[in-house]
């Protein structure tokens, strides 16, 4: 926008300028052209300011969205400790290596067990179980084992 001219009143008409004493006067088409200027700024702020609180939003979305994430990671690996600790303390001792060959590559394992003396084929569900063992990578021996009720204990209930 051009500057807006300012003129004062003398005896001989407009003359371009202030004096002191003198009624300043502007003309009508720089006045209408400043005060559109004045409307399209206000405009422009206006917008700057809804792009700012949209993307202030989406912000705090993602914040809250990542909170939300570490905290369910969070409850995750606290799951994990949980049950890792039930493993190591159902334990008889603390078994680092295999009692039989010496052997360091130990690795837990799901089984289904009978529970009674009925003859496999013939079995009810009633009458197995799980347990989890330690066995031993190297040369099979199992080292350590745990009902899975055991386990099962400690598991969260999920809520609908
Ligand atoms: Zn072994």
């Amino acid at each position: 926008m051009s500057e807006v001219k300012r003129y004062h009143v003398t005896d001989s008409g407009l003359v371009e300028g202030q004096a002191l004493g003198r009624i300043s006067v502007v003309l009508a088409s720089d006045y209408d052209a400043a005060v559109t200027h004045i409307r399209d700024l206000e405009l422009l702020a206006g917008q700057e300011m809804k792009s700012t609180e949209l993307a202030t939003n989406a912000g705090l979305r993602v914040c809250l969205e990542r909170d939300a994430l570490q905290a369910l990671l969070t409850a995750a690996d606290e799951r994990a400790d949980v049950l890792e600790g039930l493993l190591l303390a159902a334990m008889p001792s603390k078994v680092c290596k295999c009692r039989e060959c010496g052997g360091t590559s130990l690795t837990w394992y799901s089984h289904i067990k009978s529970n009674s003396a009925v003859a496999e084929g013939r079995l009810r569900t009633n009458e197995m179980s799980c347990v989890f063992f330690l066995g031993c990578d190297d040369c099979s021996e199992t080292l350590a084992w745990v009902d899975a009720d055991q386990i099962a204990a400690y598991l969260p209930i999920s809520k609908p």
